[in-house]
């Protein structure tokens, strides 16, 4: 079935209410194996909504309106709807009785007005409103269907799920199935050369990749006649998409790298600590915004200056003289001392120049170096972001550090140490 969204609301065009009921219908109708062509918005305007209807009939066969099904004069989209598909109002007295038992609830008058509410289409399936007054409905005729909602989300909403959505799977013989599969340290280019057959060839399930702040994800969808068969198509193309680039896979279910790394910790049972230097304390942050991190989180050091480093951290001056603060070897030392300070058996340490001063041909900004240690394998990682502002390069040195995290629990203890 394919399907055009239609939000009615003047109010929508002026950008005053943002419009939430379009993105909500696009991702139902999605699950539902419902193609959604088009997306219109359009003002409080029988005229207008007349012509999105007749131009949304052309290839779809099935319009949903959100919005104007209220009982003022502005509110229109039903009277159009039911001229678009022949049909005419007549008074529901069903509808009367939920508006009188509505109101009484209210314990307020129910104004003359109200009662345009019970007017509807006279072959219409009704759908009630259990959190407002105005009802929704669908209408069908010679191949049209329309189905009409009310504009307040909160009504909205249920009413998709009761009435709408039971109505729609009776009409549709397709199910789609999809997951988000999220990786890291693949630059988004260089993910669909790996995939490009894939890709290429793809009919079901499809893929489709997204870049996001250091991070890519693929889509992968399947749609089919049962739940099952589209799980199961998932699954196998999951499989494939393990064997070409696992090792940047860190979740295949939507997560973010900060909640995936507690949940690896908290399984394992491993403890951490950290010592920040350009990030400032970020990583801490990202980690203690997970609920539950209590139970493996020990500390985290801003050691932001070489004193720091060597009072709280027990760098030695010499290195830092020698190589810089900006270096494998103190982020090495940075941490050790983190590791024996704390006695957590999983420490990580970032040593970088954020900029936008403090660069040299030799140390560029952007320049970060990670060290992480899991009981006593040691590993160090030099990671470079060109061109990235202040803030993108301490996101991206976060990320890396939480990548870092996952990639020590996951790899076995018995791994080269020198290995980043
Ligand atoms: P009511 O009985 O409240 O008049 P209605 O079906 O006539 O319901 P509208 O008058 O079009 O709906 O909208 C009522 C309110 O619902 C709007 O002021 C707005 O806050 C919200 N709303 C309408 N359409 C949308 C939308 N597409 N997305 C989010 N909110 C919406
Ligand atoms: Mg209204």
């Amino acid at each position: 079935m394919k399907a055009v969204i239609v939000t009615v609301g003047t109010e929508l065009l002026f950008g005053q209410t943002v419009d939430t009921n379009a993105v909500y219908l696009s991702q139902r109708l999605q699950l539902l194996g419902i193609d959604v062509m088009y997306r219109h918005t359009v003002g409080d305007n029988p005229a207008r909504l007349r012509r999105i209807l007749e131009l949304s009939y052309d290839d779809c066969d099935l319009v949903i309106c959100t919005g104007g099904l209220g009982p003022t004069q502005d509110d229109l989209t039903k009277e159009v709807v039911c001229e678009a598909l022949g049909d005419v109002l007549i008074r529901h007295e069903e509808t009367v009785e939920e508006l009188n038992a509505f109101f009484k609830k209210l314990e307020r008058p129910m104004t003359e007005n109200n009662l345009r509410q019970a007017m509807l289409p006279s072959k219409a399936l009704v759908f009630a409103n259990h959190h407002g007054s105005a009802p929704g409905f669908v209408l069908e005729n010679d191949g049209r269907t329309a189905i009409c909602l009310p504009g307040p989300p909160r009504e909205m909403k249920p009413m998709f799920e009761e009435s709408a959505a039971p109505y729609l799977k009776t009409r549709s013989n397709a199910t789609i199935y999809y997951r988000l599969i999220r990786t890291f340290g693949i630059g988004e280019s260089m993910l669909e050369t790996k995939i490009s057959d894939l890709i290429d060839a793809q009919t079901d399930p499809t893929l489709a990749t997204y870049a996001k702040e250091g991070e890519c994800s693929i889509r992968i969808a399947s749609k089919r006649n049962t739940m099952e068969e589209a799980k199961q198509a998932v699954a196998d193309m999951l499989s494939v998409l393990r064997e070409r680039i696992g090792e940047y896979i860190f979740s295949d279910d939507d997560e973010e790298l900060a909640a995936v790394a507690v949940k690896k910790l908290i399984e394992g049972g491993i403890s951490i600590s950290c010592a920040e230097s350009c990030t400032g304390g970020m990583f801490a942050q990202r980690l203690t915004d997970i609920p539950g991190v209590s139970a493996v989180f020990d500390r985290g050091f801003v050691t932001y200056s070489n004193n720091a480093k060597i009072e709280q951290l027990g760098v030695s001056p010499d290195t830092i003289e020698k190589y810089g603060a900006v270096s494998e070897e103190t982020a090495r030392e940075m941490v050790r001392g983190v590791k024996s300070v704390s006695g957590s058996r999983l420490a990580i340490a970032a040593t970088g120049i954020a900029g936008p001063e403090g660069g040299t041909d030799e140390k560029p900004v952007g320049l970060v170096y990670i060290a992480g240690a899991l009981d006593d394998r040691e590993v160090c990682k030099r990671i470079l972001l060109r061109g990235g502002s202040r803030g993108r390069i301490r996101v991206h040195a976060v990320l890396n550090m939480l990548f870092m995290v996952l990639k020590l629990i996951g790899e076995p203890a018995s791994g080269n140490a020198s290995r980043a």
